[in-house]
């Protein structure tokens, strides 16, 4: 595979806590072209870390607007842009992802109009695009296609698995989902599969410490998939490489890369990345932070 994928958050839901991991976002380089999806807290900070400049922002995805995967989009292009952008840039994303920006840049007008007398920069507004989509084809630009596929997320409906294609090599992004069959046909054969993933006795010790225990498990049962179940898309769809992120727990000090990988043995047992901050992923394997 050509490019690069550099995973800058790997947590599953926007808590953080000191010393842990960062909510969801990726960077990914393919084609000459420099794309960030989701942007979860933390993902400026990713990307100057993974060594690439903001003023090279390119094209951002969001799969769906749960804050852990969008909470820091607008900082990302509004830090980008006093770092010097001079590119547009296009967002991606389902529908409300328009409303998001344009609050966004209302709540930053003070700002935004004082830098473009103050210090003669661009209109941000004006440097921004927003595209928002559905299922099927997102992006066909030269030799880069990007499609989508509606996943199983209750009781998020607009939410969006990804499929990155550029001469042959292929990158699909589960986004959040439960256990969600079509998706192993959506991922045929790509050279990555990276799906979100949760692991069963880390949920049970997460209940045991939250006050609203039955329920959160009740929501995260419904929504998202055990590790084991994204082996079996992984299995089922023929990818080159799974790589877990989006993980919950993430910050549990008693669950390490082992329990993941156990759980994840019983079903694939191809190439396997258990995901955290500032790996460096290729088809080949995996590069330390
Ligand atoms: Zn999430
Ligand atoms: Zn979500």
């Amino acid at each position: 595979m050509s490019g690069r994928l550099v995973l800058l958050g790997t947590k599953g839901g926007p808590a953080i806590r000191p010393g842990g991991p960062w909510p969801t976002s990726t960077l990914l380089e393919l084609g000459g072209r420099t794309v960030v999806v989701d942007c979860g807290l933390g993902v400026t900070r990713g990307v100057t870390d993974a060594g690439l400049s903001l003023k090279a922002l390119d094209l951002v995805f969001i799969t769906h607007l749960h804050s852990d995967h969008v909470l820091e989009l607008g900082p990302l292009l509004h830090t980008a842009w006093t770092a010097g952008l001079a590119t547009p840039v296009t967002l991606f994303g389902p529908v409300g992802l328009n409303r998001y920006w344009q609050s966004f840049v209302q709540a930053l007008e003070f700002d935004i109009e004082i830098r473009i007398v103050d210090e003669g920069r661009p209109d941000l507004r004006k440097m921004v695009e927003v595209v928002e989509f559905g299922e099927g084809e997102v992006l066909s630009d030269g030799d880069l296609s990007v499609t989508a596929l509606r996943v199983d997320h209750p009781p998020v409906t607009e939410c969006f698995a990804l499929r990155f294609e550029h001469q042959g090599t292929s990158i699909v992004f589960s986004a959040d989902t439960a256990f969600f069959p079509p998706l192993a046909d959506f991922a045929r054969g790509a050279d990555i599969l990276l799906h979100e993933a949760m692991l069963e006795k880390g949920v049970e010790r997460l209940v045991a410490r939250t006050g609203n225990g039955a329920r959160l498990r009740e929501h995260l049962m419904a929504s998202h998939s055990l590790a084991g179940e994204a082996g079996t898309i992984a299995a089922r769809a023929g990818v080159g490489r799974l790589v877990l992120n989006h993980l919950i727990p993430a910050d549990d000090p008693d669950i390490g890369e082992a329990d993941w990988v156990e759980a994840v043995r019983k079903t694939w047992n191809g190439p396997l990345t258990i995901g955290r901050d500032g790996l460096v992923v290729t088809d080949k394997g995996e590069d330390a932070p």
